[in-house]
């Protein structure tokens, strides 16, 4: 009988790219147009009910009840106009991914026809039942459920059938159990601190946004080969596999035309976001074979990261549709890049100034590095936090290896600007003499020139880099949700900004200083105690790995060194100074990453000794027994007569018995690491011990198993080969 993986190719010989789903209209007439935007709003809704979302939205107003009925009947005839039968409260659990629960309008009524009902309280409010979603420990399951709330800053859209409305997660004694929750007080927190400080060089401004870009790479595998392998079903990434002869080496795929069955995937995913009100912009071919990338433009933070969450549920779907599956592992083949997901984002005012662009004139400019010293004075405080924050199993395969930069954090901000901060750094201390201040006016922050661009994208290897007008943090993996790390970066730049402000007021109110001179000053000093962080070489050089040792900058290489950061007591007390979480929250969130880990690598661990019983072991031994038959038969009809006999054969038998019986050795070795490891109670501990004692054992035994491949008669290997996965378009 054939096995799985050849039917899987002959599979993939048949296959056709599905048809092209050309819109008849111009893209930009379709756009949002599944999405309850302000169009719909001004059209579905009573005047009441428009101006209570707009308060809501632009003035973090509360609704009244009666409001919120009004708003949601107007919802509802949107949302059944478009066809839409069912809703569900779409939320951002910490497993990751997003969540819904569906429920039909319809409900009968006693004695009469049955209607389409859709309430206030729905709408608002509602309990999903979500017991089994990770808390940390924060909800018994025994004792409340969580409860889902309306987000009315993230327009509902229809997907389907079902009306979808972006809400947060809340235990009932309202400790956050999502995503979204502390994004959106991280968010509300540097509103507040940047406003305060803005208002220094223009009274005008009210509110200040964070805006996200996020770059989604990912692959598209066929789907019969993604089948073929029980390692990518169960864990996303290949856990053997010996690399083909041709990889990314010609760099003949990067930038490429792109082959016409992904091209019908990306051509039906862009016509369906577009609907969604994702402006998505950029596609293209990636780094390695059957890698791809896709960027819209940058959104509202909270905005962004709802339309990264459900762009990767509709990719996952629409791919399947095509016979692809898409893999948003960071490492799911050794030997190619992994995948990330670059997190570019900015500081805009509601008079739409973008705080991180330099000016005109020397007082945009010094609001400019106001803007941008306080960032670089955040990071270096904070640089093991934004670390943990980008942590996970994937991610660390992924960082220092080549690829993506190192563990070590650190901020490149190009040649232009490290000189301009020289010279600051430079400049005398204290009152400004006349003098000094022309010098500063008119020759330091007066030269800085509103384009950047040039001086500062040249830097592919640092993990947070000031690209022109934006910071681009480049070492977040392909799989995670944004809002970890962005809540992390509100969080640190509202700590910074207020700590900022006070310096600055009490020198002014001291009387010693004028503001500006004050401004000056500490901005000065933040220079000279952030120094550390800023690097402009080739942080994929292992001589970055020494000088950032000699700066005392950590280079946590595993999740579990990572995130012990988040439980330090200057960290605890930062997120609860700035309400963003309590301490409560925060070890919750710290306990579920670690699982979170763990449980990936007992997967893992798991599944690569099943297929070392159920698929290697026996195959190997099958070819072996083949060579064997092999030799005996030579002897039989030759004896003596042949000189060497069969001496080829015995070496490879010799080299196939050596290879089953050091990987059964070790895979006995592995299953008992992993069993220890299971049965640790302590979070951390256990989660050092898959790190520690797990992990290092799968690197033993693919080695062993990946010569094997190269050994075994290609008609008899069980699972599909790398040329096979990286290679079929
Ligand atoms: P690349 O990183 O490939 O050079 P670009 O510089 O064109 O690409 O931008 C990449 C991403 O940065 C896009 O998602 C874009 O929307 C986003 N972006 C551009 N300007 C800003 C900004 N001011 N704030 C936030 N994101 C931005
Ligand atoms: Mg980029």
């Amino acid at each position: 009988m054939a096995h799985i993986r050849f039917k899987a190719l002959e599979e993939v010989i048949k296959r056709r790219p599905l048809e092209l789903r050309l819109p008849e209209c111009k893209l930009s007439e379709i756009f949002g147009e599944n999405v309850f935007n302000s169009d719909a709003l001004r059209q579905f809704l009573t005047e009441d009910a428009f101006h209570g979302v707009r308060d809501a939205v632009v003035h973090n107003k509360k609704i009244s009840r009666r409001v919120a009925d009004s708003i949601a009947a107007g919802m509802r005839d949107w949302a059944v106009s478009k066809g839409a039968t069912h809703y569900t409260h779409w939320f951002q659990p910490l497993t990751g991914a997003s969540a819904e629960k569906h429920d039909a309008f319809f409900e009968p009524m006693a004695g009469g026809k049955p209607i389409e009902r859709f309430s206030g309280s729905m709408l608002v409010q509602q309990e999903p039942d979500a017991s089994s979603f990770p808390s940390g420990g924060i909800r018994n399951t025994f004792e409340a459920r969580g409860y889902t709330a309306w987000d009315p800053t993230s327009p509902a859209f229809v997907m389907g059938s079902t009306l979808c409305i972006p809400t947060v997660f809340i235990s009932y004694t309202g400790e956050a159990l999502d995503n979204k929750t502390p994004l959106l007080r991280a968010l509300q927190a540097v509103d507040e601190a940047a406003t305060a400080v803005v208002q220094y060089f223009d009274r005008s401004v009210k509110r200040v946004n964070m805006n996200l870009g996020w770059e989604q790479e990912y692959f598209l595998i066929d789907k019969a080969l993604f089948d073929a392998r029980p390692d990518l079903i169960l864990t996303g990434r290949t856990l053997i596999g010996h690399a083909p002869a041709k990889g990314q080496q010609l760099g003949d795929h990067y930038f490429g035309s792109i082959p016409s069955r992904a091209m019908a995937f990306m051509n039906e995913l862009e016509f369906e976001c577009m609907r969604l009100g994702i402006p998505v912009k950029t596609r293209h071919n990636e780094v390695a074979p059957n890698q791809f990338e896709l960027a819209p433009i940058f959104e509202e933070a909270n905005l962004a990261v709802d339309h990264n969450t459900l762009i990767m549920d509709l990719m996952d779907k629409l791919a399947r549709k095509h016979n692809f599956r898409v893999l948003f592992h960071e490492k799911p083949f050794a030997s190619v890049n992994g995948s990330g997901k670059h997190n570019n984002w900015s500081l805009v005012t509601d008079t739409g100034v973008n705080l991180l662009a330099p000016g005109s004139n020397p007082k945009k400019n010094l609001r400019f590095l106001t803007f941008f010293i306080n960032v670089i004075k955040a990071v270096c405080d904070h640089a093991d936090l934004i670390r943990a924050s980008i942590a996970s199993a994937g991610n660390d395969h992924r960082l220092g290896a080549d690829e993506a930069p190192p563990a070590i954090i650190s901020v490149y901000i190009g040649s232009y600007l490290s000189a301009v901060l020289r010279e600051l750094e430079d400049l005398p201390g204290g009152r400004l003499s006349p003098a000094v201040k022309t010098e500063l006016k008119l020759n330091v922050v007066g030269k800085i020139p509103e384009i950047l661009l040039d001086n500062t994208d040249r830097n592919r290897t640092s993990p947070f880099a000031f690209t022109g007008s934006k910071f681009e943090v480049r070492a977040v993996g392909a799989a995670a949700n944004c809002a970890e790390l962005i809540t992390v970066l509100n969080t640190i730049l509202a700590d910074r900004l207020a700590a900022f402000k006070r310096e600055v007021d009490t020198s002014v109110a001291g009387g010693k200083l004028k503001r500006d001179e004050a401004i000056f000053n500490i901005l000065r000093n933040y220079i000279l105690t952030s120094k550390d962080i800023l690097f402009e070489g080739d942080g994929y050089s292992s001589d970055w790995e020494k000088l950032a040792r000699k700066r005392r900058l950590n280079n946590f290489r595993t999740t579990p060194a990572a995130l012990k950061a988040e439980l330090s007591a200057g960290v605890i007390e930062m997120f609860k100074r700035n309400a963003v979480l309590s301490e409560v929250e925060l070890r919750a969130r710290n306990e579920i990453k670690l699982r979170k880990y763990s449980m990936t690598l007992q997967i893992e661990a798991q599944t690569l000794a099943d297929m070392v019983r159920n698929h290697i072991i026996p195959t190997a031994i099958s070819y072996q027994n083949r060579l064997i038959e092999n030799v005996r038969a030579l002897s039989a009809v030759y004896g003596d007569a042949l000189k060497d006999s069969g001496a080829a054969q015995r070496v490879l038998i010799q080299k196939i018995s050596n290879a089953i019986a050091v990987v059964s050795q070790k895979t006995g070795e592995l299953v008992q690491a992993y069993t220890r490891a299971q049965g640790i109670a302590d979070p951390q501990k256990q989660a050092e011990a898959y790190s520690d004692e797990v992990k290092p054992i799968f690197d033993e035994i693919r080695e062993h198993i990946d010569s094997l491949e190269m050994n075994v008669d290609d008609e008899l290997w069980p699972v599909t080969k790398y040329r096979e996965l990286l290679f079929t378009k």
